[in-house]
């Protein structure tokens, strides 16, 4: 595995190892690697022939006051994960490769990035947008691996890819969780055992919504927010049934989101299950 830092020397190494017919895979990360990410790797590895990650702590898709300074950073144990699991470019690029001196352009997805995630994070979407759209032009991958745990951040991720005419077929695998159902996020390693066990209950709520509606949206809604508002050191932000593509209104007899968002303590989590067939 090569570890490479800077835009030129990523496009040295991609093309000697672009060839003909070999497929390049792309998986984005912000490193504090778990096996949600691992997940996405090895899909990357199995359906093409050169793998690369990026480790980015992506600056701008963090609102003020969010958790930028203090997100975990483990450079070391990142690189021997991506390496055990067959990477064959990890790149790694200080803010200033991606944000050289005098950028200012962001992509908005209108209306998608700024309703339920985008409306709790402003700017949140069009961080993500601006640097997924910098990752896809100096990669330039055939395919780009996304975790279905952030379905609005697939969704915003799909409509630039068709807006903007990217070359890149966009992938997703379901969101890997724990045992316990919680899904695997680098933000669990912020909740103390307590706050842990509280944050089952996203799971919870998803899960019995899902079992108890009958597939009625509306019922789905309450049963997560009659779960959700039980917990006394949960706060709710938002549980809701939605579009999956558009993420507003479910249309009738049409495929219906649970997305569901609460703080732990300082920790914001997000959750989200199909209403009816595969989760
Ligand atoms: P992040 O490092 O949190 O920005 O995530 C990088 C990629 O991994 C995104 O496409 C996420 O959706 C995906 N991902 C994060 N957690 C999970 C999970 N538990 N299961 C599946 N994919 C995940």
């Amino acid at each position: 595995m090569r570890v490479v830092r800077t835009a030129s020397e990523l496009a040295e190494m991609l093309a000697a190892a672009r060839a003909p017919g070999r497929r390049v895979g792309l998986v984005p990360t912000m490193g504090a690697l778990h096996e949600g990410h691992l997940a996405l790797i090895r899909a990357a590895r199995a359906e093409c022939d050169v793998c690369v990650v990026s480790i980015f702590v992506n600056p701008t898709q963090f609102a003020p006051g969010e958790d930028y300074e203090r997100y975990p950073r483990r450079e070391g144990d990142d690189l021997r994960a991506a390496r055990a699991a067959g990477v064959d470019f990890a790149f790694v690029p200080p803010v200033e490769e991606m944000y050289p001196p005098g950028a200012a352009t962001r992509v908005h997805v209108g209306e998608l990035g700024e309703i339920l995630e985008g409306a709790s994070r402003p700017g949140h979407f069009a961080g993500v947008a601006t640097v997924v759209a910098r990752l896809f032009n100096l990669v330039r991958p055939d395919v780009a691996y996304f975790g279905r745990k952030d379905a609005q951040q697939v969704a915003v991720v799909r409509r630039m890819v068709a807006d903007l005419a990217f070359p890149v077929t966009i992938a997703t695998r379901p969101t890997v969780r724990d045992r316990d159902g919680l899904a695997l996020s680098s933000r669990n390693a912020y909740l103390s055992p307590s706050e842990r066990r509280t944050a089952t209950a996203l799971y919870r709520a998803l899960t019995e919504a899902r079992s108890r509606s009958g597939g009625d949206p509306v019922r789905a809604e309450a049963i997560m927010r009659e779960v959700l508002t039980a917990e006394p050191n949960l706060q709710l932000d938002y549980a809701r049934a939605v579009d999956p593509d558009g993420f507003g209104e479910p249309r009738p007899g049409g495929p219906v989101l649970l997305v569901v968002a609460a703080c732990v303590g300082r920790t914001r989590l997000i959750d989200n299950m199909m209403l009816e067939g595969e989760p």
